[in-house]
């Protein structure tokens, strides 16, 4: 599927140069390729981004590329280190659309709320705050299975935009876990390395036996203490 994308793109590319267009102005979408666990890129450490390489132009396609690559899949995040690239940057967003089939209890059970598309370049996490919340988890680099995970219901975070312009994210509720699991990557983590093992299941079996269950039932059921 992501080869006869990129066939696609090869192909509108030659088009619009045939067409005499400057390849510059081709608003030409790439899919990257997502790497799976086992990959060596997901457990190293990523490095960080100097200001001036932020604002080059070779990160900002990159980022572009990204973050079509997170509608295509379709995800809530994605770190460099997932499309082969051990640096520090990630994109978010989670969309109104992806909330539709999800019942209006568990969003707000979640505190699952819109987040408009932004960039996190050399993050690092300065405060967790609130409770440690559980909830069922997934990666675009563990394809199929989630899993339940713990983590903070609030965080601050420290980076640079998308501009190489600080910033400090106060989140909490889905978004504090967006942004746990995509900083997580950039250290070489996986949500696996923090699930609740005994949770962990295909999507299918999600779907079919926890998705309209509570936590505490989940939990009840696999003999999770909570
Ligand atoms: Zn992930």
């Amino acid at each position: 599927m992501i080869q006869s994308r990129r066939e696609f793109v090869v192909e509108a590319l030659a088009t619009g140069i045939a067409m005499g267009e400057q390849k510059d102005n081709l608003q030409i979408a790439t899919t990257l390729k997502i790497v799976q666990v086992g990959d060596a890129v997901l457990r190293s450490k990523a490095r960080q981004l100097s200001v001036e390489e932020v604002r080059s132009k070779g990160i900002q396609q990159l980022i572009e590329w990204m973050r079509h690559t997170m509608y295509d899949a379709p995800g809530v995040g994605l770190a460099a280190p997932q499309v082969g690239l051990p640096l520090q940057l990630a994109v978010i967003e989670d969309k109104d659309e992806y909330m539709r089939d999800v019942p209006v209890e568990s969003l707000k059970e979640r505190e699952r709320e819109p987040v408009p598309f932004h960039v996190i370049v050399n993050p690092r996490i300065t405060k967790h705050g609130g409770h440690t919340v559980t909830f069922f988890e997934g990666c675009l680099s563990v394809n199929g299975f989630v899993a339940l995970v713990p983590r903070s219901r609030q965080v601050t975070v420290e980076c640079l935009d998308h501009r190489g312009e600080p910033q400090i994210i106060h989140a909490s509720g889905w978004h504090a876990r967006i942004l746990q699991h995509e900083i997580g990557h950039l250290r070489g983590e996986l949500y696996i390395d923090r699930m609740i093992s005994r949770s962990f299941c295909t999507v299918e079996a999600f779907t079919r036996n926890w998705k309209a269950k509570t936590i505490n039932e989940v939990q009840k059921a696999l003999d999770i203490k909570g």
